[in-house]
This record gives structure tokens, C-alpha cells and sequence, in this order.
């Protein structure tokens, strides 16, 4: 579903060049919870950002799909990016606008029919548990309701994969394993691929299929969980 390939990316000019990516390869499967850890200044949040090429890359392929996003022309890349949602560490609301705006707003941006959104919204509280709470605006929530509304917008216009930005690092423990469970029913519901970053090991350990280590910019080591974190 995901497939990256000799991805590098550098920042910068030739006086000063920072590569954050190098010659970069990943494969993640339809329907797996992939998991990115690696310290701070690993090429973390520049690989995520890659995938829907909110980064552009230096070198290499990104595909999604079975698409080469990396060879689209702009209208076609705005179209794929729709099946890309994507979820923050510090959420990315709206703040003027209510919880049931936040969510349908990808759908006003496509002048989704009125009744559409209104149904689609309504399933999708109900999804993430905030039916009480559609007419609320962000500074009225927790962190975890507010995660559950970035949830919920990621997941209106039925993306093919789910990108975690560090998305449970601002939350504490207890609201990290609530978050965590949702996304893996959502995962086990839809089939929905998803691929998250981290620098805690706990996320990778409470719902990944597999893992990859990234360090300075390339994978060191790559695994389902329990092989890569359980040896002797
Ligand atoms: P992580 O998410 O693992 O902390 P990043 O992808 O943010 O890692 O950073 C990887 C490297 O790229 C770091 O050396 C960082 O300083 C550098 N970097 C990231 N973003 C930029 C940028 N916009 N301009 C210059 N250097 C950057
Ligand atoms: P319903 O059964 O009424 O459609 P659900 O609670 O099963 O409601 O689903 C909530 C919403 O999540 C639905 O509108 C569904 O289309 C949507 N959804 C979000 N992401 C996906 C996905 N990747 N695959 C399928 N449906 C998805």
C-alpha cells in the first residue's frame, strides 16, 4: 500500500546541507499498522511527511496505491492526497469552527451534497464517541477528545491509508492507550493501512504489526515487533 524507494531527502543549499532521508527503502502492506521509531532528528516526521509529499523528496519514488505520487502533475496529486489522511501531535483543528465543522470540512472542500456530509459527520462522531459533542469547539475538549475529532476528519473522505504525526506524544498515558485502541479497531474494521511515527516504544509495542528502526536517515532494522524488540 505504501512503498518508498531510494527515498532521500536533503535539506538546505551547498553551504550548509542537512540530509534528513538517505536512499531511504520501505514497504508496508494493505491493511498493517506500521510503526517508525527512532530518536529525535532521526528523519522521522521529514519520512512521514514525504508519503503525501506534504515534503517534497530530493530522489526517489514514493508510491501509494499503486501510484507513483512523486510522477503526478499537481491536480492528480491533490486528488490522491484526499486518500491520505493524516492525524498531528497537536491536532491541527480549527479553533472557530465546531467539532462537526472540523470533521466535514475535507467533504465542504469537494461541495459534498449537505444530507451527505450530515450523515457521514454523524456515523463518524459516533465512530470516535463524540456524538454528545458535535456543536463544541476545540478549546472545550481534552486532548484526547481533541485527537478523536483529527481521527474522525482523517477518516471522512475514506482514505486508503492513516499517517500518525506523533500523534498520542502530547497525550498522557491513559488518554495514549484510549487513543491507541481506537485506531486499532478503525484499523481492524476498515482494513485500514496505517503508518505512524513515534519516538516511544509503547505505541510500537501496543499496536504495530511491524516495525522499523530509522537512525540517521536510512532503516537500521525492520521487523514484526516481537522479532525486532525480543531478541536475546
Ligand atoms: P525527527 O522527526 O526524527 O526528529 P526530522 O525529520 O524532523 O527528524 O529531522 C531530520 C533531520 O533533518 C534533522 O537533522 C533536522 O535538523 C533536519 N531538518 C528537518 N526539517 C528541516 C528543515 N525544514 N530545514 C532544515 N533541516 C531540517
Ligand atoms: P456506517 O456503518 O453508518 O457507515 P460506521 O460507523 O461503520 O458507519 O463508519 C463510520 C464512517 O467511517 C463511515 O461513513 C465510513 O464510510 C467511514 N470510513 C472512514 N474510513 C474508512 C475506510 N478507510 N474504509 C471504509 N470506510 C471508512
Amino acid at each position: 500500500m505504501i512503498e518508498l524507494k531510494q527515498l532521500t531527502k536533503t535539506y538546505g543549499d551547498k553551504k550548509k546541507k542537512t540530509t534528513a532521508l538517505s536512499g531511504l527503502n520501505l514497504s508496508v502492506g494493505k491493511g498493517e499498522i506500521f510503526g517508525v521509531i527512532g530518536h529525535s532528528g532521526a528523519g522521522k516526521s521529514t519520512l512521514i511527511r514525504c508519503i503525501n509529499l506534504l515534503e517534497r523528496p530530493t530522489e526517489g519514488e514514493v508510491w501509494v496505491g499503486g501510484v507513483e505520487l512523486t510522477r503526478l502533475g499537481k491536480r492528480e496529486l491533490q486528488e490522491k492526497r484526499r486518500k491520505i489522511g493524516m492525524i498531528f501531535q497537536h491536532f491541527n483543528l480549527l479553533s472557530s469552527a465546531t467539532v462537526f465543522d472540523n470533521i466535514a470540512f475535507p467533504l465542504t472542500l469537494i461541495h459534498t451534497p449537505k444530507q451527505e456530509i450530515e450523515k457521514k459527520v454523524n456515523d463518524l462522531l459516533e465512530l470516535v464517541g463524540l456524538q454528545e459533542h458535535g456543536s463544541k469547539y476545540p478549546a472545550q475538549l481534552s486532548g484526547g477528545q481533541k485527537q478523536r475529532v483529527g481521527i474522525a476528519r482523517a477518516l471522512a473522505s475514506d482514505p486508503d491509508v492513516l499517517l500518525c504525526d506523533e500523534a498520542t506524544s502530547a497525550l498522557d498515558p491513559q488518554t495514549t492507550d484510549s487513543i491507541l485502541k481506537l485506531l486499532l479497531d478503525i484499523n481492524r474494521r476498515f482494513n485500514l493501512t496505517i503508518m505512524l511515527i513515534t519516538h516511544e516504544m509503547h505505541v510500537i509495542q501496543s499496536i504495530c504489526d511491524r516495525v522499523a528502526v530509522i537512525h540517521a536517515g536510512g532503516i537500521v532494522e525492520e521487523g514484526p515487533v516481537t522479532e525486532v524488540f525480543l531478541k536475546p
